[in-house]
């Protein structure tokens, strides 16, 4: 397969190891492992949240039993829970099952590639 600058970044050589990063596949090649730096610099996107039925990473979602799980969707939800059991345990915003959306950077927890970032 080739790939020119547009879908294939080449890092800075660190000792012996080349550091790529296939944007076509959304992959790093190489074994060694990456460090936040090098994951920041080629722009992999951050996430705040799992989903515990489909693993899709999302910073918009459902939050059940303040962080017990969490679901993407409204689909993934009702796998585990249903409609009427969520609004029972959402009791008209008093509980700790909601909707809600994470936009402070602290609260990222996922880079795009699905390995957690470090603190
Ligand atoms: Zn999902």
């Amino acid at each position: 397969m080739i790939y020119d600058a547009t879908n294939w970044v080449h890092l800075d050589d660190d000792d012996n190891t080349e550091w790529y990063y296939d944007k076509v596949n959304k992959k790093v090649i190489s074994t060694s492992n990456l460090n936040d730096e090098q994951r920041e610099f080629m722009g992999m996107k951050k996430f705040a949240r799992k989903c515990e039925v489909c693993e899709k990473l999302f910073n918009e979602g459902y939050c059940i039993d303040s962080g017990e799980s969490y679901y993407c969707s409204q689909k993934c939800l009702n796998k585990e829970i249903t409609d009427k059991e969520f609004l029972e345990m959402f009791d008209e915003g008093k509980g700790d099952s909601y909707w809600t959306s994470w936009e402070d950077e602290d609260e990222f927890s996922f880079w795009e590639d699905g390995s957690e970032i470090d603190e």
